[in-house]
Formats: structure tokens, C-alpha cells, sequence
């Protein structure tokens, strides 16, 4: 497996900004459900230890609908949404590819995935937020 690094984002005003923790090669997954649909949401879905806050945690709203399990974090000041705490993975992370300062620097692989159908396919994405194998990988 490809050695982790840090990569930076943020949101589009730049008042929050992550560092999440990445291999060369990432599988990022398109969600067709009603609220990633509506703003093109592209998620990489890490382990909590592979993710921080680097700025703006005061400008965070949090909005939550149907179950209230995912907490779809946003800057109060632009609306944008670069990370939020998934339903399938409420462990973990999922962070918006599109949000990164440099998608470039790395081989992103989009694979969709069937949101609007849920509980049949969340299963598919439960290991995302808890894979030992990266355990000991993760630069300081
Ligand atoms: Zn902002």
C-alpha cells in the first residue's frame, strides 16, 4: 500500500481549512442520494486519525435530516461543505475531493455509489473509517 500524506483543503472562503491523510491512489465514490446529488459531493472516506481541523472549527454549522446520524458540517460564511460526519461511517470522515487545494496531486478514482438506496449498499462503505491496515502508516 502507498505511503499516507497530508493534503490541505478547505472551503470556498478559506475560513476552514482540513488536512486529511492520503495514499497515492484513492477510490472516492459518488453518491446519487438527495443531498449529494444536489451539490456534487465527491467523498473520500477516511479514519478519524487520518483527518484534522486546521482552521474555522467556529465557523461550522451543523445540519442534520432523516435519521440524524450524519452531520453535514458547512462554513457559515460561503455554504460550503468540504467534510462532514457520514451516516455510513460516523467514526470516520468524508471528505469532499473537490475541496482539495491540489486534486491533482493524486490519482483520484470516482466509483458511484447508490445513495438513493441506501440501506441496501451502506454496508459496502462500513470499512472505510476503520481499516487496520493503515494504522501505523499515518504521518505526524
Ligand atoms: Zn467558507
Amino acid at each position: 500500500m502507498d505511503a499516507l500524506t497530508w493534503h490541505a483543503g478547505g472551503c470556498h472562503c478559506g475560513a476552514v481549512r482540513f488536512e486529511v491523510a492520503l495514499s497515492g491512489r484513492v477510490k472516492a465514490q459518488a453518491c446519487n442520494c438527495s443531498m449529494c446529488e444536489m451539490v456534487g459531493f465527491i467523498h473520500m472516506i477516511v479514519p478519524e486519525r487520518r483527518f484534522r481541523i486546521t482552521a474555522g472549527q467556529g465557523q461550522l454549522t451543523d445540519y442534520t435530516f432523516n435519521t440524524g446520524v450524519a452531520h453535514h458540517l458547512f462554513c457559515r460564511i460561503c455554504g460550503v461543505k468540504s467534510f462532514y460526519r457520514p451516516r455510513s461511517n460516523p467514526d470516520g470522515w468524508s471528505v469532499n475531493a473537490r475541496c482539495l487545494d491540489d486534486q491533482t496531486a493524486l490519482v483520484i478514482e470516482v466509483e458511484p455509489f447508490d445513495g438513493r438506496n441506501w440501506e441496501q449498499h451502506a454496508a459496502a462503505l462500513a470499512h472505510l473509517s476503520h481499516d487496520p491496515s493503515v494504522r501505523e502508516e499515518v504521518p505526524v
